[in-house]
């Protein structure tokens, strides 16, 4: 059936990506002004692979992408073993860190795990794409923006599921879908 076919195609990233419009928004870091307490309430509190680092909260542009087990580590070993590391230190992952008033406590330096480049797709892109990327490349997950803002994440997982549906949808449900 034709239907079948276009409706396949029209499956773009936006329609697979989370959060859906009815969920919390995306969890992000931002890039230099969350402190160490407040990155590890996100890891205690979510347990996603990993976080989209952003300039601010209110610009939204990407700028990594940082996974949760090296946060951790990260965090874990630098309370241990760097001083001046507390709980309201502020996590900066930018190569100059902003200037703190003195006697501020010390900048936790988080750069070298962060992942510069992490694979992007535009909300339009073609799920057919997307998956074809996915296998490509072996992603375990890439990030969906618009006009360069970041809008959400679609994990390997989010695909397989993607791809099972498609498989399992039966033409009426395509049809009324
Ligand atoms: P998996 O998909 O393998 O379970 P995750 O635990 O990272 O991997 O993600 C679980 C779900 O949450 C997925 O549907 C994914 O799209 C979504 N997700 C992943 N990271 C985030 C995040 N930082 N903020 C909001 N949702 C996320």
């Amino acid at each position: 059936l034709e239907a079948k076919e276009e409706f396949s195609h029209k499956t773009r990233a936006m329609d697979v990506m989370r959060p859906r419009k009815s969920d919390p928004a995306l969890t992000v870091i931002t890039q230099d002004t969350m402190k160490v307490e407040d990155v590890e309430s996100i890891v205690s509190s979510t347990t996603y692979s990993g976080y989209p680092v952003v300039v601010s909260p209110t610009s939204q542009r990407l700028v990594g992408f940082v996974l949760r087990r090296d946060l951790i580590i990260s965090i874990e070993n630098a309370r241990k073993k760097q001083d001046g590391i507390v709980s309201t230190s502020i996590i900066c992952f930018t190569d100059y860190c902003p200037p703190l008033p003195p006697g501020s406590p010390s900048v936790l330096k988080l750069r070298s795990i962060l992942d510069l480049s992490p694979f992007t797709v535009t909300d339009e892109t073609p799920m057919e794409i997307v998956v074809d990327i996915f296998r490509k490349l072996g992603l375990r997950q890439c990030l969906v923006t618009h006009n360069g803002k970041l809008l959400g994440i679609i994990t390997k997982k989010d695909v397989l599921k993607h791809i099972a549906q498609m498989a399992n949808q039966d033409p009426e449900s395509i049809l009324f879908n």
